[in-house]
């Protein structure tokens, strides 16, 4: 058992972000990846990597660690090179491990390949039993290698139908950046899961998750790569096709509840926006017993402007938090998780002294952090505590890129609000129903919520999946 065996975090989490780089000169491609890399470390902090295209050869280089650890040494280097992509992943519980660091790079029957992938592949069970049997050996736990055997194993001479083949083949969520040779494919699965930006500039064409990627390199003008979309990219040359139709959409709603950056735009939507939006609707239904708003930062900041601007109760700085503690982890006991917990986020006392607090926050999964918060709020003298969340219960896992409990560990799926309450300490407990987060969006049907009510898009073949990513 290593540290990471024990280690996992009370948040839901996402798996990887990707950004890719396209010039129609050379320039210095791993210093240029650098800075969307950074801006995208909210989607993985566990491993990262970039591989390159350098006079003909790909050049590959990833490791465990921030993108400040791992790559910062790149922007004291001259690589020349006219394409490259990057990646930076967090892992499930032990599979921290080197090999399934991203990008993966390998030279094949079809030339030399890498690639840098988001999301999960929901028959990856069935596929790498499929490939198994017919004697391929496997270097990863990773679901993205798979990808790789299936274009190495494609009876297709052409890459490129040799690549279409096989995202036929796939289900799940797959958004992807691949470079085969000197020419870069960004790919949406058909249903649209994960979201992919794009934004040419003079000389460049830059591919990332989400558009706040994007603006550190002051490309403000982007457009989503859409659901069954490939777009090839070589020097100046742009090729958008539609490889498979999008027969429906399943764009995450996560991605906008909480995992995207609040200043990034994804699937159209202002990410901060439409968190006050969730935080208004928030409002609407609640009897609002508190008297000031207090958010969980930063997850809870939007929505408390919104609740707070609708009901016209004050919001008031409440919590701090230290931006130099890392994640919050479960630890292995009690004292640690507290430990952890007090170590990030800091009450102001005489800010909630004898008040009565609604707090704001996106989501509870197994309620460990609520229960250790809102201690550290009684101990801090608030009268009363009234927890709110931005979505509604999370009941269900996801087979999509997310990485969520087991059904046992979610608190929603074995305790009622009012038992919640009691259960970590508050007043009341409650929830944005799922009706009231429809309305919040344009196109409600557009979006998946399977982990609020199990209604999946795409069934996965074997639950375990989602274990071996
Ligand atoms: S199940 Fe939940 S977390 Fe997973 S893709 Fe659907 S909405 Fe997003």
């Amino acid at each position: 058992m290593n540290s990471h065996d024990y280690v996992k975090t009370d948040k839901i989490a996402h798996y990887c972000g990707v950004a890719g780089i396209v010039s129609e000169h050379e320039i210095n491609i791993p210093e240029k990846l650098f800075y969307p890399l950074f801006a995208l470390q909210h989607r993985g902090q566990e491993s990262a990597g970039i591989s390159y295209n350098n006079r003909g050869q790909l050049i590959f280089y990833k490791d465990l660690g921030m993108v400040s650890q791992v790559l910062s040494r790149y922007l004291h280097e001259e690589h020349p090179s006219a394409v490259g992509i990057g990646h930076v992943r967090y892992s499930t519980q032990g599979a921290n491990k080197l090999e399934n660091a991203q990008p993966i790079t390998v030279t094949c029957n079809k030339g030399q390949i890498s690639l840098a992938h988001n999301g999960n592949i929901s028959n990856s069970v069935n596929l790498r039993d499929y490939l198994f049997k017919k004697g391929s050996i496997f270097q990863s736990t990773s679901d993205s290698e798979l990808i790789l055997h299936l274009i190495a194993r494609s009876k297709q001479n052409n890459f490129k139908q040799a690549l279409i083949e096989t995202l036929n083949s796939l289900e799940g969520a797959f958004t992807m950046l691949l470079i085969h040779e000197d020419t870069l494919y960004a790919i949406r699965d058909p249903l649209g899961f994960r979201p992919l930006v794009m934004a040419t500039a003079q000389d460049m064409t830059v591919f990332a998750s989400e558009s706040c990627a994007l603006d550190t390199m002051r490309l403000t003008d982007y457009k989503q790569i859409e659901p069954g979309q490939m777009v090839i990219v070589k020097g100046k040359r742009i090729v958008t096709e539609q490889y498979t139709p999008c027969k429906k959409r399943s764009y995450c709603i996560f991605e906008l509840i909480y995992f995207s950056r609040p200043d990034s735009t994804v699937f159209g939507y202002s990410v901060h926006m439409l968190r006050k939006k969730l935080g208004r609707a928030l409002s609407e239904i609640d009897e609002r017993p508190g008297e000031l708003v207090i958010a969980v930062p930063d997850s809870g900041n939007s929505a408390a402007l919104g609740y707070a601007a609708a009901s016209g109760i004050a919001l008031e700085y409440g919590l701090t938090r230290d931006h130099y503690s890392g994640r919050t982890f479960i630890q292995p006991t009690k004292e640690m998780r507290e430990f952890g917990v007090q170590m990030k986020l800091h009450p102001i006392k005489k800010a909630i002294a004898g008040k009565k607090i609604t707090l704001i926050d996106d989501s509870i999964v197994r309620g460990t952090t609520s229960n250790i918060l809102v201690r550290l709020l009684r101990e801090a003298g608030a009268k009363e505590v009234h927890l709110r969340l931005s979505s509604p219960e999370i009941k269900h896992p996801c087979f999509f890129g997310i990485d969520i409990p087991t059904k046992e560990e979610l608190i929603s799926n074995n305790m009622s609000p009012q038992q919640i309450a009691e259960y970590i300490g508050a007043d009341t407990v409650s929830f944005l129903p799922l009706k009231s987060l429809r309305s919040c969006v344009d196109t409600p049907d557009d979006f998946c919520y399977a982990c609020f009510n199990g209604s999946y898009p795409v069934q996965a073949k074997n639950p375990a999946a989602r274990r071996i990513y």
